[in-house]
């Protein structure tokens, strides 16, 4: 008898006829997906949940630590009507296509429907290998999988589009990884992230059929994430089929911004990695802002070209929404509409990052545009910001109390300098500068100093999941220790709050992690 039990609307497996192939080995496969189970592990161990989602999926707490939802969410066992099943797509990897990738290391145990949230897609992460693995091994290690489970649930609270995170689970089997390609190669412990979404469906997923001219699953697919997840653009035709694409470039517009706003650096913007419903899906070697640098990439296999850079996330977003413009292209049959919505993506993109800029300063626009002045402001903030190392949390929350007293403006901000050594004269001046000028225009209209700061302090998070935070809470972990992930979990559950017992959260990277590996840098291996 079980006493977990879902409502199950297995609708892709059931839409989509599946892999004719049932055993499990690498190969192309033709279909949107095939049938793999997940493999059994050794000692399965609990070590991190969310509350939030399990009620979202109507799982009480009790059904939560019992030991029936670790070996579901461990992969160890499934309920009657779960089908698992692993997605194929393809995609554009660091500007190249990739042809077939699809779910190498993700098993869908299930799609649910819940009381109030709609249908999710419950999918366990590093659960063994899938048709779709290569020459990999389908597993997950610790530290990546708390990275994926800290992460979503940071960005969930900041309020930014995300797959969440149910589970966290270590498997009790260990996973070789080479983590920086170096011919080092060792032993570490393997995890399992159950995530959480409404799809999980790529840009890759469109491209791969449109790459091998299946127009007939190409048209199905589209006409199924229409019918699921926009069912308000209504009956596929070519006008709705353009206003779905619409409707990804506005999603995936505001979705970049917002990471812009937070300091959030992707690091693998593929399109492998682009989700069709506009949320920052596949945590890997991502991170967050320190100083503020708009050239800074976390990912070390990007280290080169630095494509996937903190300052080209918008570019890139646009250069994906492309690829999927060509991918869809035959159901539309009209490439100027198409066109025409990349260019309003520039156009928007530019529209909300000056509008989200001005409530980072607290900045009423005078109209929907930014002016000369206001611009300018903007523009000036980032260089002043990249001139010397400067922690672009601390900055804005900082900025938030400026002092009205001119002379104490450089004491109050200091907080967030990295090196004083850095702030000559000249810097000093410009920055003071920006700073009369910034405070004249944040000081129109007759909003109260207090309410400025407040919505400031709304927009700009005080926590957010700095990169040693990560690498510390990982090494513990990997100790058995696990007090800094819950903490973790803890304090980014209100990231602009300034949960006072928190403050060593919020300070600046210290100087032990700057060249770090995890710290300041990542591999994709994980
Ligand atoms: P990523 O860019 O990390 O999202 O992964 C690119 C592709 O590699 C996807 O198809 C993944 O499923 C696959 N992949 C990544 N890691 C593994 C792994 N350990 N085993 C199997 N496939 C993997
Ligand atoms: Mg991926």
């Amino acid at each position: 008898m079980s006493d977990i039990t879902f409502i199950f609307d297995n609708q892709f497996t059931t839409t989509f006829s599946g892999d004719e192939v049932s055993d499990n080995y690498p190969r192309q496969v033709m279909s949107a997906y095939s049938f793999v189970e997940p493999t059994a592990t050794k000692m399965p161990q609990l070590i991190a949940t969310s509350a939030r989602v399990a009620e979202q999926l109507g799982l009480t707490e009790e059904q939560v630590n019992s030991a029936e939802f670790l070996t579901l969410f461990s992969g160890n066992r499934l309920l009657e009507g779960m089908k698992p099943f692993a997605m194929c797509y393809g995609g554009h990897q660091f500007g190249h296509w990739a042809g077939q990738l699809g779910d190498g290391r993700a098993i869908n145990l299930t799609e649910v429907r819940t009381q109030s949230h709609g249908h999710k897609t419950l999918q366990l992460k590093g659960a063994g290998p899938t048709p779709y693995s290569r020459t990999a091994d389908g597993l997950a290690v610790l530290r990546s999988s708390i990275r994926e489970f800290l992460c979503s649930e940071a960005m969930f609270h900041l309020g930014i589009a995300t797959t969440r995170a149910l589970s966290l689970s270590l498997t009790g089997d260990s996973v070789i990884r080479d983590m920086f390609y170096d011919g080092h190669a060792k032993a570490e412990p393997g995890a399992v992230v159950c995530r959480v979404s409404s799809s999980f469906i790529r840009f890759g997923s469109f491209q791969l059929p449109a790459s091998r001219q299946d127009l007939a699953l190409l048209t199905q697919l589209v006409d199924y994430v229409i019918a699921r997840d926009f069912p308000h653009l209504g009956a596929p035709s070519p006008g709705v089929y353009l206003a779905w694409f619409t409707e990804v470039c506005d999603r995936t517009c505001s979705l970049v911004v917002d990471w812009m706003r937070v300091g959030f650096v992707h690091g693998v913007m593929n399109t492998d990695n682009m989700s069709i419903i506009g949320e920052t899906i596949d945590y890997g070697p991502y991170g967050w802002i320190d100083n503020f640098d708009l050239n800074w990439t976390p990912n070390t296999t990007d280290a080169q070209g630095k494509r996937y850079r903190f300052g080209a996330q918008g570019e890139m977003a646009q250069w994906n929404l492309f690829q999927l413009a060509n991918a869809i292209f035959p159901l539309i049959d009209d490439a100027e509409p198409l066109q025409k919505a990349l260019n309003d993506f520039a156009k928007n993109y530019q529209q909300q990052w000056q509008q989200m800029m001005a409530a980072k300063l607290g900045i009423e626009l005078s109209g929907e545009l930014a002016d000369e002045a206001e611009l300018s402001l903007f523009v000036e903030v980032e260089d002043i910001l990249m001139s010397v190392e400067t922690d672009m949390t601390i900055f804005y929350r900082r900025l938030a109390d400026l002092p009205d007293d001119e002379s104490l403006w450089l004491t109050h901000l200091n907080p967030c300098f990295y090196d004083e050594a850095e702030m000559s004269t000249s810097y000093q001046e410009t920055l003071h500068n920006w700073l009369e000028r910034y405070s004249k225009l944040r000081d129109r209209g007759n909003r109260s100093r207090q309410s400025i700061s407040e919505s400031m302090n709304a927009t700009n998070p005080k926590y957010v999941l700095r990169n040693y935070l990560a690498q510390q809470a990982i090494e513990l972990a990997e100790k058995q220790d696990y007090s800094l992930l819950h903490q973790l979990q803890q304090v980014l559950a209100k990231p602009y709050d300034e949960q006072p017992e928190f403050e060593n959260f919020a300070g600046k990277r210290p100087a032990w992690a700057k060249d770090k590996a995890g710290c300041s840098m990542l591999s994709c291996s994980s």
